[in-house]
This record gives C-alpha cells, structure tokens and sequence, in this order.
C-alpha cells in the first residue's frame, strides 16, 4: 500500500526527533499529538498535556488573543501566524517562544487540525530576551490600558485595538483590523487619510462615532504619534468615552442656565451679599422688581449700598444688614424707590459658624400698600359716616345680641355700647314681641326690612316713633352671620304729621263755621229786634223775653268766635302789656274760680316786653285755657299762669293746673274741632286757642300726666315789626 515505507518511518521520525517542539491540534482547542521536543519545552510529559487545552499553557494575557487567531485560522483570514509570545512552563517560569500556527486541511479544503511549532528564544542573545520583554511590556500595557488604544499604520489603516477600545466601539478587534480610520470615524474626513493628517488634529479633541446599534459616542482622543527608527510608522488614538461626561456636563449647564433664568424672570428680586472690608458687598442681584427699580444687576454686584442707593435709604438698609450679618434671623424691612415699596427678608447663611453670605428676598409690595392705604381711608370713612350720621345704627349677631352701636344709638336710646355690648336690644315694647319675631325671621330667611314704622322704647321709659330699615349681613361665603340696623327717630316728623291733620281739620271747620255763622248771625238779628218790639207788649212776659235775648246773644257770641277761627286776618293788631291782659283776665274769672274753690296766681318777671297783638283775642285765648283747668279740679286747686322770657325772642305763658290730667292717647286730638269730653262741652276751645296762637305767629304745647295735672305752654314772639 504505501510505495516509501522508509519515508513514512523517516517522517515520523522527524516529527518525533525534531528540535523544534511540534504538536496537533484538535479544531477544539485539545493537544491530539506532540513530540518530544515539545514536551521537554514546557517541561509536561505527553500524558499530562493530553487532558488539558492547548490554552492552559499560553500566558493569560495572549490566551484571548490567540484564540482570535485560531478563529482566523480556520476560517481562512489568515494563511498561517507566527508571533513571539509567552508560554507558561511547568515550573511556572515564563518561556520566551516561537510560536507557530497553521491549519491542516483535507481534499475538501475542510479543516482538519491545527499544527503548531514552537521554538525557545529565550537562548537567543540577551539583547533579543530584553526586546521581546520590553515588547511584552508594551503590549501589556496597551492590552490592559482601561483608556481604548487604537494602533494606525502610516496609512491611516487599522493594525490593532486593545479591548477597551472593541468595548468603547462596540466592534471587535478582527472587524476593525485593516479598516481604513476614516471609514469608521467621522466618514470623508479626509484628515483621517493619513497618519501625518490624523497628527494634524488638536492636542486633545473630541470624535464622534456612531456604533451598530445606532448610538452616539462622544470620544475624548488624543494621538500619539509612533515613532520607528525615526521615521513615521504610525499614530495611536487614545480614547476615552466622554458622552456620559458630555451630557453630565451639558445638564449642569442647562440647570446652571435655568437656575439663573428662573432668578432673573422671578417676579421679585434675590440677592446675596457679604461683608468684606467692613463693607456690604452685593455678590448677586437679579429678577424682574431690579429692573422695575431701575437697574441692571451689573449696577448692584460688587457694589455697596452706598454705590447703590441715596444715603438715607443706603444708611436705612444698612442697619437691617448688619442685623442679618449679625445672625439674626428673619430680619424684614420695607423700601420704597421711584415710586415702588418692596419688601426684603434676609437670611444669614452659616458655614462651620462663620458667616458666609446674607441672602435676601424681595417682593414688590406697592399695589398692596395702595389698596392698604385705600381700605384704611374707606375704613375710616365708614366710620366716620356711622359715628356722625343722626340715624342710629346697630350691629347685631345672628343672636340678636350687640356687635357694636353707633353715638346716635346712644343718643337716641339712651344705652351706652358698654351697656349693650353682648345683650339683646332692650328697645321693645312688650306689646311688640311679635313685630321682633317677625322681622327677625324676615331678616334670617335673608330677606331685608327698609323704612318700616313702629315705635320703640328709650332708656327713660319714653315711646319714639321709629323708621327702621334691617339688612342681613353675609361673610364671603354669602352666609348671614348678623344683622344691621338703622333706625330713624321719626317722633318730630310724627307730630310734624298729626298737627297738619289737625290744620287741615281746623280749615275745613273754618270754612264750615265762616259760612255758617254769616248766614245763622243775619236772622240772628231780626229775631232779636222783634223780639225786643214784643217784649213792650208782653210785659207779664218779661221773664221769658230776658232768657230769649241772653240766649240769642250766647248763640251770637259763639257764632261770632267762629268768625275768628275763619278770618285770623281780620283781627287787628295793636301793642300791648301781656302782664295787663293776664291781669284783667284773672280779675275776670275770680269770682267764678272762688265758687270752685279754686286758687288762681300770677307770676311774671318784670322786664317782659309788650308784644303786638289783639287783646280781645289774647284774652279770650287764656279764659278759655283757664276755664278748662278749672272744669279739670271740681273742688281745691291751684291754677298758677307764669309768664317769663324764652330765649331773645319769645314770651312763654304757662298755664299750670293739678287737675285730673289728661290721657297720652288724647292729647293728641286736642285741638280738633268738636273733641270734647264734657256732657255740656263744644270742643271748640281749645281749637279756637291753636287758631288764636298760630294768628299770633306763635306755638302752644301741651303736657299733661293723669292725676297730676296738666301744663299748657303759650310762645308768642315778642314782634317789633310791623304785623301782617
Ligand atoms: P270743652 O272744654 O268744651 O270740652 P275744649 O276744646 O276746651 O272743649 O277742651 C277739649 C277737651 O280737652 C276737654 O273736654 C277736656 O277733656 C280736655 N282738656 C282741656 N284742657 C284740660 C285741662 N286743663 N285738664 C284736663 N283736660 C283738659
Ligand atoms: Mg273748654
């Protein structure tokens, strides 16, 4: 079968008896075969290496890097490879090695083992072990640099890169073996065409890669040129990934950049200062109250107050400054510069206790010292309305108790607001509760109560004619949490009322009474002639002629006084002694005052003046006054007329009875025409007596308590003039 046995023999002599160690490999990585010079090499007896791997004997460092090769080996990439690398022997010493590899293929071409050979270097000459050392140093620490190294031919092709830089990439060293630089960097940089170009670049400077999966790399390069028998060989990249750096650095210069925009847009203003050299300075100052106030934050930093400010406010915040920088915290303070008031909080910032730096906030606070200011004066306005106005007024809870009364309460009252205070208003008569529990109701359903009419009680018993007007009172969600009041004392406009009633009665009467006495006093006369021519006649008679005549003459007298009631303007006037009048009017009526038992008494002081009136018409104003009083005590009473001065211009006469009085609800319609309460009474007296006051320019009132009697006051104006 085999044509040269001898030569079979003699190859596998060789093999076995060779210098050079030789072994196969299997595709796997595991020791087929070897001979003996191998395993005197790394000092492992046949048995030993065949259960171990072929890489468990290459140096740790290279074990990568040839199994890189293997990989090119079996795929084709590399014919064969042939490198000095270090092998590790038995005794654990390192072993300088020849070392080389190539595949062994069958007919197919398909790849049947690796055939390695190895030779020892470390006999050669002392020199080469160092260079293979050295070279081993070099290539560790390019190997285990953590910055990525990438090794260019002079052509800017790739010759190697050390697994920082496959791991900065993303590629492997075989994918990027022979690429041209400018193919995977930055394409069409020309500069990258060539190693003297890539030197061109800065010192430092940045390259952008794109990896397979899509994502940008920043790298951080520097190249270092390679230097061989000083010639060019060749440039190194170094590398270091900078994208995560870049982007820290780009967000801190965004949150620097917001940081700073979001002080200078802030409505108000920050600043910062310290203390140096005895001086404030400002370190920061910005928002949008610094231009308002008219500056700039160049105008402010690195200034004191005194740069800044007039004196007066320099010095005015300098105070409050010093105070901060003192420790103190929360001091406040309020400026205020072309028109604007802001308000500045400062805060010492301590650092190990020492001081550091002051900051300060300020808001503009001008609008709201202006609606301050206007609340303040519409305050003191209402106030000022509430305690001048005559209306009293009153604030009440929702349980009718004081809030706060105004003076005119007070005055009209008679209750103080201390008396007052927390208490339900005591103002109701007690025939009235239901009108308060009405209008309460009224008030409590939110309803509002304006300008009604009642009466109410003053502290000193009296009844006032009252206006009331009452609101409910709301807080800002609109629910009523009290009640206001405002109520008018009407009593004067009450009376005001009832005496045009009266006047009004009175003229009709006068009316009335004018046309009936001129046409009741014309028959009136003829009667009384015949009656006169009869009476010659029927002297047997003369009995009853002398009550005919005196009765015709009481129905002529009383139908003449009406007269009086019509036409007060066709009294006349003439100057006269009041005291005279009086005088004569007593002595008048004495007789009549002596059967009742009843004591009459004038009293008047001396310097009264006279006074332009009709005397018939003043006395019988006053008999008909005296004759009332009289009728009002049948048995033992004093009547007392007092005339004296009231003010410059009046005489007031008083007519003083204590008689029986007369009732509240009466008084008032005294002076109507036809009232009475007599049997044999007109109830024209008194009315003739208004008629007569009011024709003299003057007033009469009238007060009167039951049982004790009562008192009618005349006014009559002491007139010098001529009278109309
Ligand atoms: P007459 O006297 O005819 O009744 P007057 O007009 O004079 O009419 O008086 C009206 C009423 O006024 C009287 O009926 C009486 O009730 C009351 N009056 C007037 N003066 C007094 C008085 N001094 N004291 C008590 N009642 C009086
Ligand atoms: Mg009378």
């Amino acid at each position: 079968m085999n044509k040269h046995p001898e030569m079979e023999l003699s190859f596998d002599a060789i093999f076995e008896f060779t210098t050079m160690g030789m072994a196969l490999i299997s595709l796997e990585g595991h020791w087929l075969k070897m001979n003996r010079s191998l395993c005197d090499i790394v000092g492992y007896s046949e048995r030993e290496l065949l259960t171990t791997q072929m890489k468990s004997l290459i140096e740790p460092n290279q074990v990568r890097r040839i199994e890189r090769i293997m990989k090119n080996l079996l795929g084709g990439e590399l014919p064969s490879y042939q490198e000095t690398i270090s092998i590790l022997h038995k005794n654990l010493s390192l072993l300088s090695v020849d070392w080389r590899m190539s595949i062994i293929r069958d007919a197919d071409s398909r790849p049947q083992a690796f055939i390695v050979q190895v030779k020892v270097v470390s006999q050669q000459s002392d020199m080469a072990r160092k260079l293979a050392e050295s070279e081993q140093r070099y290539k560790s620490l390019i190997e285990h640099n953590p910055a990525g190294i990438l090794t260019c031919d002079i052509h800017g092709r790739i010759q190697g890169v050390n697994p920082a830089m496959e791991r900065i990439l993303g590629y492997s060293e075989e994918e990027l073996l022979s690429q041209f630089i400018h193919h995977i960097f930055l394409q069409n940089n020309t500069r990258y065409e060539s190693a003297a170009g890539i030197l061109m670049q800065n010192d430092n400077y940045m390259l952008v890669f794109q990896q397979e999966s899509g994502e940008r790399i920043e790298l951080g390069v520097k190249n270092v040129p390679i230097i061989v028998n000083d010639k060019l060989d060749g440039v190194y990249l170094i590398a270091k990934d900078i994208t995560q750096f870049n982007r820290d650095r780009e967000s801190l210069r965004v949150a620097q950049q917001d940081l700073h925009d979001t002080v200078r847009r802030q409505q108000g203003m920050t600043l910062k200062f310290r203390k140096i050299n005895g001086n404030f300075i400002h370190t920061l100052c910005d928002g949008e109250l610094l231009y308002r106030l008219g500056f700039k934050p160049s105008h402010i930093l690195g200034n004191t107050l005194h740069d800044i400010w007039p004196a007066f406010l320099a010095s005015y915040i300098e105070t409050y400054y010093h105070r901060a920088w003192n420790g103190e915290e929360n001091v406040m303070f309020e400026a205020t510069f072309r028109g604007i008031t802001y308000f500045t909080s400062l805060r010492p910032i301590m650092e190990n206790e020492r001081m550091v730096e002051v900051i300060g906030s300020c808001v503009d606070i001008t609008e709201r010292k202006r609606m301050e200011t206007e609340l303040r004066e519409t305050k003191e306005l209402l106030e000022s309305v509430i305690n001048n106005t005559t209306d009293a007024i009153c604030v009440l809870d929702l349980n009718e108790r004081v809030i706060s009364i105004n003076a005119a309460h007070e005055q009209i009252f008679g209750w103080s607001q201390a008396e007052l205070a927390d208490r339900t208003l005591p103002i109701y008569p007690d025939y009235l509760e239901k009108e308060r529990k009405d209008m309460y109701n009224e008030l409590r359903l939110g309803k509002q109560i304006t300008g009604m009419e009642s009466v109410r009680l003053r502290k000193d018993g009296q009844l006032i004619h009252v206006s009331i007007t009452k609101t409910p009172i709301r807080n800002e969600k609109g629910d009523i949490f009290g009640f206001a009041g405002i109520t008018r004392d009407i009593t004067e406009r009450k009376q005001t009322e009832e005496l045009l009633r009266k006047s009004d009665k009175l003229s009709v009467a006068g009316q009335l009474a004018a046309g009936l006495a001129h046409e009741i006093r014309n028959p009136l006369t003829s009667l009384r002639g015949f009656l006169q021519l009869l009476q010659h006649d029927l002297k047997d008679k003369k009995h009853y002629f002398d009550i005919m005549l005196s009765e015709l003459d009481r129905i002529n007298f009383i139908v003449s006084e009406f007269l009086v009631i019509a036409k007060p303007e066709a009294i006349t006037y003439k100057k006269s002694d009041l005291v005279t009048i009086l005088q004569s009017v007593i002595a008048l009526l004495d007789t009549q005052a002596v059967l009742c038992n009843v004591q009459l008494v004038l009293e008047f002081q001396s310097d009264i003046p006279e006074i332009t009136c009709s005397e018939m018409h003043l006395k019988q104003l006053f008999i008909n006054l005296i004759k009332n009083a009289m009728e009002a005590m049948p048995k033992d009473g004093q009547i007392k007329l007092v005339i004296s001065l009231h003010g410059n211009d009046q005489i007031r006469v008083r007519t003083q009875d204590n008689g029986c009085g007369i009732p509240e609800e009466r008084l008032k319609r005294l002076g109507e025409p036809f009232y009475t309460t007599k049997e044999k009474g007109t109830g024209l007296g008194l009315m003739m007596c208004f008629k007569i006051v009011e024709a003299h320019k003057g007033t009469m009132t009238i007060q009167s308590q039951v049982g004790y009697g009562t008192t009618i006051d005349v006014f009559l104006p002491t007139y010098t003039g001529e009278h109309n």
